[in-house]
């Protein structure tokens, strides 16, 4: 049986700890995707993945309860978004892990379905090691599946990264519940402000309606199951294999680097 924290007592915990090597904490975001994908699908897209791999490599891993808030302040402008500041997510994630850590765990995977979240992941991914000597792994897992091979068509020449071709395809895949098949939009964008190959190794900060007047990227009405299942399949497997050498990684105490060999 999958270790999945929320269904699991006490002893059964206990008990599990025996042969579990690391956590795996899914994150993601409440925040607008367009006028076709429901609010949740960051945390619905990456809690799902994350019970499949803990499925895929039972029993290495104990799956914590999701993190059903991320980093949308870029989303705010759309009605219906919800946000964490950066340090209070950093925080969440910080006193998760020492409560993991507190049962003997040492390494977290964090399986993140918002690109968002990402530079705090990195923060806080040093604080763990520095601070608890915990090793924290992250993944965006939907950039993981590749974009080449069958799916190079869908995606060329196309702005991808949120509510397009790609994610619309990977909830249908997933969560079709959460699409509107009769809503699906192709994205509105706006002229870039950073970014672009006029403003190349120039960055800012903007809320999204300046990118993208609908939330939405590219591709959306092409988006197909097919696809997403493609994606997912591929992510998978790759997780899966880094999931059992992770297992395998020496860890430390807090505050104790490796020696310098020589
Ligand atoms: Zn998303």
């Amino acid at each position: 049986m999958t270790h999945i924290m929320q269904q699991m007592t006490w002893p059964e915990v206990r008990d599990a700890l025996q042969e579990v090597k690391l956590a795996i904490i899914p994150v993601g975001s409440h925040e607008q995707h367009g006028p076709h994908l429901a609010m949740s699908v960051d945390i619905a897209g990456a809690e799902l993945f994350a019970l499949k791999l803990a499925e895929k490599t039972h029993p290495l891993c104990l799956l914590t309860p999701p993190l059903n808030f991320g980093i949308s302040i870029h989303h705010l402008p759309f009605p219906g978004t919800l946000t964490l500041q950066p340090e209070t997510f950093e925080r969440v994630l910080l006193d998760v892990a020492a409560s993991l850590h507190a049962h003997g765990i040492r390494r977290i995977l964090v399986v993140n379905g918002h690109g968002g979240n990402q530079h705090v992941l990195n923060t806080a991914s040093v604080k763990m090691r520095q601070d608890l000597g915990v090793r924290m792994a992250y993944t965006l897992w939907p950039t993981v599946g590749g974009t080449g091979g069958k799916l190079s068509n869908l995606l060329k020449g196309r702005r991808i990264g949120h509510a397009c071709v790609l994610e619309t395809s990977m909830m249908m895949h997933l969560r079709p519940d959460l699409v509107r098949q009769d809503a699906l939009a192709e994205g509105e964008l706006q002229p870039p402000i950073y970014g672009d190959a006029a403003t190349s190794g120039i960055d800012g900060f903007v809320y999204w309606n300046e990118l993208t007047a609908n939330g939405a990227f590219e591709g959306a009405p092409d988006a197909t199951a097919e696809a997403g299942q493609i994606i997912t399949d591929a992510a998978l497997s790759k997780i899966a294999a880094f999931v059992t050498r992770f297992a395998e990684v020496e860890v430390d105490a807090a505050g104790v680097m490796p020696k310098v060999s020589g």
